[in-house]
């Protein structure tokens, strides 16, 4: 190893002298080396380290547990994502709950929806959310002050069994699924019937499902757990710039199948029902996310 290690000690000299960087493990054999302006905040909470850095170029973004969650350079493509097809789908949602979501942003692209009436966002972790307020205006863009919005801390699968409220659409935006980590419970069976349990009969859940290149074996696993309690469930993607892949979502329902949605059911449901634009979701963008490419197709279907 003695050359790659020359070769690496290098590469670290010249990085020093270039600035401060900091470095993303995104598997033990692939680092993201990202150089830094300036740290806003860092600190520490119950269940994660938490830190606001701006990125040279993603610019201002959360980090957690050394992870980046999303920057304000490409957030609204994740946000956006995650969000509308599961609106889209319900047609009407009213009541809409968001597991996780500490930044806002999901309730930002949820609450530019006219029919929504109440949004119940619960995360596990006040700290996030307090730091998100504080540093990340631009990401929430006031959601944390709407009058339809209302913030539970709380462990959202414990949310779910105690409560016995129903939601037209349920969208768990939550860490990715480490075991040991407070997201953990949120990615299984028993999960998914609970949610479910709680869905309205026209109800849909949406998820983030995590990285399609490094983990396309975690998506094939949350396609076929969601795939046992909901009889319609549809993968699919979007390019993040922030985490150097495309990222995987899925949404779920037993009465809508978001393939069946043509360009035009998109578009007229935007025009009719979302106030202010969407950057990066339309009904092209629709088509585009839920065609997926064929080795993505087998994965899926690789038990
Ligand atoms: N965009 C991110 C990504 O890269 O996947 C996820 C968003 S980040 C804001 C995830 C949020 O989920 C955090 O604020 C975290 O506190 C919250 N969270 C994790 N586990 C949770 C749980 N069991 N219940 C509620 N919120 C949880």
């Amino acid at each position: 190893y003695s050359w790659r290690l020359g070769v690496m000690s290098s590469v670290m000299d010249q990085v020093s002298r270039m600035g401060t960087y900091f470095i993303e493990f995104e598997t033990p054999f692939s680092w993201h080396l990202r150089a830094v302006n300036r740290v806003l905040y860092s600190g520490e909470s119950k269940y994660q380290r938490i830190a606001v850095v701006e990125f040279k170029d993603l610019g201002k973004a959360l980090v957690l547990d050394g992870k980046v969650q999303s920057s304000l350079f490409d957030e609204y493509v994740y946000h956006e994502s995650l969000v509308h097809p599961a609106m889209v789908l319900n047609g009407n949602p009213e009541r809409v709950l968001i597991i996780g979501g500490g930044e806002g942003a999901t309730a930002r692209e949820v609450l530019k929806w006219d029919t929504v009436k109440e949004v119940v966002m619960v995360d596990i972790d006040e700290e996030v959310v307090r730091v998100s307020k504080e540093y990340l205006p631009e990401m929430h863009g006031g959601s944390f002050y709407d009058k339809r919005f209302k913030l539970i801390i709380g462990d959202g699968r414990r949310f779910l069994e105690e409560s016995s409220e129903k939601f037209d659409v349920i969208i768990v935006d939550a860490t990715d699924p480490l075991e040991g980590g407070p997201s953990y419970l949120l990615y299984t069976v028993e999960f998914y019937k609970l949610a479910k349990s709680r869905l309205t009969p026209n109800g849909v859940l949406a998820t983030q499902a995590t990285n399609m290149a490094y983990a396309l074996r975690v998506l094939s696993v949350i396609y076929r757990t969601i795939g046992s309690v909901f009889s319609k469930v549809r993968p699919y993607q979007s390019y993040m710039h922030s985490y150097d892949a495309p990222w995987g979502f899925m949404v779920a329902s037993d009465t809508a199948d978001a393939l069946q949605l043509t360009q035009a059911d998109v578009d007229n449901a935007l025009m009719r029902h979302v106030k202010g634009n969407t950057r990066y979701y339309d009904g092209l963008t629709h088509v585009h996310m839920f065609t997926l490419p064929r080795h993505i197709r087998i994965a899926l279907e690789d038990k």
